[in-house]
Order: structure tokens, then sequence, then C-alpha cells
């Protein structure tokens, strides 16, 4: 079984669940009492947050290459970034360390392909739907990606760092993303992407007409294939 590296902490939240997947995961392939060989490096989201919203892109590379470079030393395998976000700078942490970064939108579009579908809708934080580094990487994949409008947009992003990233999931927050979801099916959505790793805490499969693609599962999923190969 190989070591899985983990970056998390962007946020705790959605880190946690990443912990719990892939060990349990890992129990269902292998059975009695086995678990996932993995170690992680948690960041202080708050000095992240702050990095995204000042734009210094380049401080927040710095920092998780130093992550990186943690994690090989501690004898990780495989590199995981638990946020869909930072892979804005996932190219940092492919130079910095030796070990392979499994990419969340490599992993996120096989498995919409593997499902036969090429117009997905994608939620997310505004970074991840606005900006090229995600959008163009499932485009290199062979999808189309729809994003929603921008009050729309405004609206996802607010929830997942006012709410979801400090743990709280509320009722009308759901109603609103379930309302986002249909009008990505009305423009021609046939799978939604759920793009950042803390949606999955508040959206459902039975809140979409549609597949939902819930990235940190699909993520850990990929991973623990690639642990056991
Ligand atoms: N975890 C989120 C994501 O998957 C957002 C938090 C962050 O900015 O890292 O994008």
């Amino acid at each position: 079984m190989k070591t899985l590296g983990l970056i998390g902490g962007m946020s705790w939240e959605s880190t946690a669940e990443y912990y719990r997947t892939l060990n349990a995961l890992t129990r269902d392939r292998l059975g009695g009492l086995h678990s996932a060989r993995l170690v992680l490096y948690s960041v202080d989201f708050a000095e992240i947050e702050e990095l995204q919203t000042a734009g210094r892109w380049d401080e927040a590379g710095t920092l998780l290459a130093d992550a990186a470079r943690s994690l090989e030393a501690a004898g990780a395998d495989l590199l995981l970034l638990c946020t869909n976000t930072m892979h804005k700078v996932a190219d940092r942490i492919e130079a910095a360390a030796s070990v392979p970064l499994l990419h969340l939108a490599d992993a996120t579009a096989d498995a919409v392909r593997a499902a036969g579908l090429r117009q997905v809708g994608l939620l997310g934080t505004a970074f991840t739907m606005e900006q090229d580094f995600y959008r163009g990487r499932l485009a290199r994949h062979g999808l189309d990606v729809l994003v929603p409008d921008a009050p729309s947009r405004a609206l996802v992003h607010r929830v997942i760092y006012e709410e979801l990233c400090v743990g709280t999931v509320r009722e009308d927050s759901r109603a609103a993303y379930r309302r986002i979801i249909a009008d990505l099916v009305a423009a021609g959505a046939e799978g939604v992407i759920l793009g950042c790793t803390e949606i999955e805490l508040l959206v459902h499969p039975e809140d979409s007409p549609v597949p939902l693609f819930p990235t940190a599962r699909l993520h850990a999923e990929a991973a623990v294939t690639a642990a056991l190969a």
C-alpha cells in the first residue's frame, strides 16, 4: 500500500471527510482492520484565505510547496491537495516534490467521462468557477463547463466561506443551491460538479435532477485506487 500525503485544512471541515472516506474505502477494498496509510499536513486556513483574497497566490504557492516537501520527507508516495481552489498553484507543488500530485480536476473529469457525460455545470469558489486553472483543465479532458450567473456565483462563494468552511449547514442555503443546480440543468448541464470540497457537506444526490460529481469523494476514490495499485 502506498502512503498518501494530504495537504489539508482548506478547510478542515472537508479534510476530516477526506480522512474518513480514505479509511472507509481502504477497509471496503481490503477488509478486516485495514485502513489508509497516510500523512497529513494541515494548514491554518485563515492564512490561506487572506492570501487568496489579496491575490497573493505566489506566497500561497510557497506555503503549499513547503507542505509538499514536508510530506515527501515524511514518506508520502503520492500527494493530494484537498481543495479545488488551491489547485491554482498545483504547479508549485509539482515542482517542489518528486512524488506525483493526484490532480483533483483530473480525477473529477475521469469520473464525468466514465459516466458518459460531456456538458457539466460547475459549482465552487469564485476562483474555481471563474478562472482558467480549473475550467481549462476540465476542458482539456473534453468537457464543456457551464457556470452560474454572477449573482448565483456570489451566493455559492459566500456560502462556502461564511458557512461550510466553519461547519454551518443551513436549509436556506441548500434550497438556494438546489435552485442554482436547476438553472444549470435548464441551461443544458447533464451533470453538476461540486467543485469545492465542502459543498458535498450541504448538497446530496436528492438535491439534483442530474448526477452530481462530489470532488472530495471522487478524489479519495482515485487516491485509494492508486495507493492499492
Ligand atoms: N475547499 C474549497 C475548495 O475545494 C474551498 C476552500 C479553499 O479556498 O481552499 O475549493
